[in-house]
């Protein structure tokens, strides 16, 4: 499948790596919207949160596993985790991924 965040994930487009077990793998965003912004995607293919099933879900449990241990481990206590699904939401890379974003202050709503 031609899928970027595939690609990345098998490492045969590079990235700045931050995490990676057999499940996960997390990079810095190329184009960061905050001091800190990585991804975290399933190295398996999902389309989007939409995609998630019985059969799929506990990768997503675990993405969240990731979060929780990386981000302590960068000392970040406050931090925004965001996935978009569909295009009117802004989703531009069709395989699922979490937006870890942290190191300024966040408004709410999102726009
Ligand atoms: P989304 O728009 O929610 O689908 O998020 C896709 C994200 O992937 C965007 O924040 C992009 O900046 C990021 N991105 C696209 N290509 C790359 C790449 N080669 N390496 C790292 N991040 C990327
Ligand atoms: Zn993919």
């Amino acid at each position: 499948m031609d899928c970027l965040f595939c690609k990345i994930a098998a490492g045969e487009i590079p990235s700045k790596k931050v995490y990676e077990d057999d499940l996960v793998y997390a990079f810095y965003d190329i184009d960061p919207q905050a001091p800190t912004h990585f991804l975290v995607i399933p190295k398996q293919h999902i389309a989007s949160a939409a995609a998630v099933n019985a059969e799929n879900a506990a990768v997503v449990g675990h993405c969240f596993e990731v979060i929780a241990k990386v981000t302590k481990e960068l000392g970040i206590e406050s931090f925004r985790v965001v996935s978009n699904i569909g295009e009117s939401a802004g989703q531009t890379v069709f395989h699922l991924h979490f937006h870890v974003l942290a190191g300024r202050d966040m408004t709410w709503p999102p726009g």
